[in-house]
């Protein structure tokens, strides 16, 4: 087909040119003057757009590897802890801490609420009264199944409010350079980061990034796997052991590369001040929709939207008509609901990573276009958008 594919998946997202130019250099020594210059420089960077970080520990894996790597380098089997279930994700993190060994707690998964501060704030209150076991707190920040964003700052209070010594564990997959996230300020102690999301990379490059008090911790635990063990990775010495192996040139190339697109923005702030527009815009295109059609936003308050991801409902409309008409005519490509309940009648808008204005109005203009072409009821959704965006 002629033009561009526009890609509206909340993972993996379009990869700018520069970023794909990066991949095209030959490999070089790694215990060359050059590439430890290079990978200090990494370092540093990562440090600052993730707010503050103290330490953070590269992985040549997926998303999943750094959820394993943070469980397993900060509680041992047996261990409770308290996890934040909000959909698909949390979902998936929990079973993997149970497959561990660790003795899960779970919060009631609410599809269309984040997880709630109020409700950890219990379970920490009954542990300080009771058994006193919870020794870690996971949370998903945006949990891409649904569209949530969880309030960090609310849910780190809770902790100190329970005056529990436990660590703050936060899956920030998709919602880094997506959402604001702060470690420093908000006490997160490890933030799970992964490549191909806001960091608009491809899949295999995964990130740890620690406080302090999480190094320290982490130190009194042996972990139960080894090639994402910390330690070894903490050691001053041959870079070959920093990366656990032979450290992914071509990746690094082009996380430099992405490094330098974000701060070209104006910084991690610019970049998620950008986001919460294009997402302030797709929320208005679906109310529009919803005028005269059943869509609906799935999380319902707007204050506990993510701004990498739209899950809208589709009422009794299927989903999948819509998702393949936008695909193989209109050149859209959204993604399926993925949460039990809602996947034959739900998509997800993806507007995350390398993404601007004109593109988004183009791909609500395609998935409107595809309503149209279906018989699909729907009110005007794509001059809300861009009433919302010229307001700006
Ligand atoms: C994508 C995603 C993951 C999983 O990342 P993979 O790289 O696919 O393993 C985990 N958590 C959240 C919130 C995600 O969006």
């Amino acid at each position: 087909m002629a033009g561009r594919e526009f890609l509206h998946l909340p993972g993996p997202t379009n990869i700018p040119d520069a970023v794909l130019e990066a991949f095209r250099r030959p490999a070089i020594d790694f215990a060359s003057t050059e590439f430890i210059d290079l990978a200090e420089g990494l370092w540093t960077d990562l440090l600052d757009v993730f707010g503050g970080a103290d330490e953070v520990v590269v992985l040549t894996s997926v998303g999943h590897g750094a959820w394993e790597s943070a469980l397993t380098n900060i509680a041992e089997p047996g261990d409770t802890l308290l996890m934040g279930v909000s959909g698909m994700f949390g979902q998936r993190w929990a079973e993997m801490a149970e497959t561990l060994g660790y003795d899960v707690i779970k919060t009631t998964t609410e599809l269309r609420r984040p997880t709630d501060p109020a409700e950890l704030a219990d379970k920490l209150t009954q542990d300080r009264q009771g058994p006193n076991k919870i020794k870690v707190v996971c949370v998903t920040h945006t949990e891409t199944s649904t569209g949530s964003l969880a309030d960090l700052i609310a849910i780190r209070a809770a902790i100190d409010a329970a005056d529990r010594p436990a660590l703050f564990v936060v899956d920030a997959v998709c919602s880094f350079a997506t959402d604001p996230v702060y470690m420093r300020d908000t006490g997160i102690d490890v933030l799970v980061v992964a490549s191909q999301k806001g960091f608009m990379l491809p899949p295999g490059l995964a990130f740890c990034a620690l406080s302090s008090k999480a190094v320290e911790h982490s130190k009194s635990i042996t972990p139960s796997n080894h090639h994402f063990a910390w330690a070894p990775r903490f050691q001053e010495g041959h870079i070959y052991y920093r990366f656990g192996g032979t450290p992914p040139e071509q990746h690094l190339f082009a996380l430099r590369a992405s490094l330098d697109l974000i701060a070209d923005e104006g910084g991690i702030d610019a970049v998620t001040d950008r986001h919460r527009r294009l997402a302030n815009a797709a929320h208005a295109a679906v109310e529009g929709w919803a005028t005269a059609g059943p869509w609906e936003i799935n999380i319902v308050d707007p204050a506990e939207r993510c701004a990498a991801v739209t899950c809208v409902r589709t009422g009794d409309l299927i989903a999948k008509e819509l998702i393949e008409t936008a695909r193989d005519r209109f050149c859209v490509t959204i993604a399926p609901g993925i949460i039990p309940s809602l996947d034959i009648h739900a998509i997800r808008i993806g507007h995350l990573g390398d993404l601007n204005e004109p593109m988004l109005l183009g791909a609500l203009g395609g998935l409107e276009t595809a309503m149209t072409t279906l018989g699909m009821p729907h009110g005007d959704g794509v001059p809300r958008a861009i009433e919302s965006l010229a307001a700006l």
